[in-house]
Parts: structure tokens; C-alpha cells; sequence
């Protein structure tokens, strides 16, 4: 049975991805999501398949660390089925973002399997302002390593970590 809170909507949307790092595009999707929920959970998919820049925890803390002034948003890895993640936290609500055309057919494919799977989701999808739509995890990094600026299109402490993370590859691969 829903709860008051739940039926009326007001509760809490889960923001799954990668986030390998977060962007200013996803900053952008958290702080519209917060407008419209009382909280937003961002599940850190940890996917051993996947490689990824940073790591889980690391993930999890740059995004924790952005949003400390916001008790509003909290911050989790996951692993496993988004469906059974979003169930086990008693959430309904599955928000993703859309940049563009090509988003769109895989996006549907993994809400309709999310409603497949657990019948009472909800995706909810979401555009970022339009300087965000071309931005993505990949691309960040893509011009980071060929030595681009990526200012504005990330959080500051996101720009420093890349610099680091850079740095230490480039050092352990010179010894
Ligand atoms: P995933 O590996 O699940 O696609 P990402 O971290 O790349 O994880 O993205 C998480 C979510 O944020 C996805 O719904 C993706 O479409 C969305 N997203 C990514 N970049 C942006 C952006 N620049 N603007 C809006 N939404 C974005």
C-alpha cells in the first residue's frame, strides 16, 4: 500500500548512471530532479564489466562532495538490477536524462525492461539546459587526455581530480 507521501507523488526519485565523472549535465538533471522531489537518490552504478576512470568510490564521493550543502540529495553505488535497487529503497520513480535523438532508443529499451521487471516504475525523462546537450562522461574525458579545456562543462573539483587522476596514470606508466 502507498503511503500519503507516495500517492500524492511526493517521494523520492532515484537518478541512476555511471557518472565516470558527473558533468555539469547531470549536475543540471540533479538540480531540476530537486525541484520537483523532496529527495534524489544518485545511485553509482558499480559494474565490474565496465572500466572505468575512476572508481566506484571515488564516484560516489566527488558527487557527495558537490552536493554537501544539500541534505536533499544523497549518494549511493549499486549494483545489479536498477529494478530490484529502486525497489529496495522503496522508490517508484527512475529519472534519466535526454540530450538527443540518439538517447532516446536505448533509453526507452531499458525503461520498458525496467517496467518489465518491476511494473509499479516510473521513468521520468528529463533535457538538460541546452548548452549541456552535447556533453557527455566520454567526450570530458576524451578532450581531457588530448589536453583540452574542459572548464564549465564540469564541476571545479571534477577538473582537479581529472588533473590527478592524469597525472598518476601518466606517472606510473613512465616507471
Ligand atoms: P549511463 O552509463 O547509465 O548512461 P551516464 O553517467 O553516462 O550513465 O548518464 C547517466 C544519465 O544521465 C543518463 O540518463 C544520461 O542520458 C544522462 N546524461 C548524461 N549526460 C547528460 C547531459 N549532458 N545532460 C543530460 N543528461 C545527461
Amino acid at each position: 500500500m502507498r503511503t500519503m507521501e507516495q500517492s500524492k507523488g511526493m517521494e523520492q526519485a532515484v537518478y541512476p548512471g555511471s557518472f565516470d565523472p558527473i558533468t555539469n549535465g547531470h549536475v543540471d538533471i540533479i538540480l531540476r530532479g530537486a525541484q520537483l522531489f523532496p529527495r534524489i537518490l544518485v545511485a553509482v552504478l558499480e559494474n565490474p564489466k565496465k572500466a572505468t576512470l575512476f572508481t566506484t568510490d571515488e564516484r560516489v564521493a566527488f558527487i557527495r562532495d558537490i552536493f554537501k550543502d544539500r541534505p536533499q540529495i544523497e549518494v549511493e553505488a549499486f549494483h545489479g538490477l536498477l529494478a530490484d535497487f529502486v525497489r529496495s529503497r522503496r522508490a517508484r520513480i527512475i529519472i534519466r536524462g535526454l540530450r538527443a535523438v540518439s538517447d532516446f532508443e536505448y533509453e526507452m529499451q531499458m525503461a520498458q525492461m525496467n517496467q518489465q521487471l518491476n511494473p509499479d516504475l516510473e521513468t521520468l525523462f528529463m533535457m538538460p539546459s541546452a548548452r549541456y546537450t552535447f556533453l557527455s562522461s566520454s567526450l570530458v574525458k576524451e578532450v581531457f587526455a588530448l589536453g583540452g579545456s574542459v572548464r564549465g562543462l564540469v564541476p571545479e573539483t571534477i577538473e582537479r581530480r581529472l588533473r590527478e587522476k592524469f597525472k598518476a596514470q601518466s606517472e606510473s606508466s613512465s616507471t
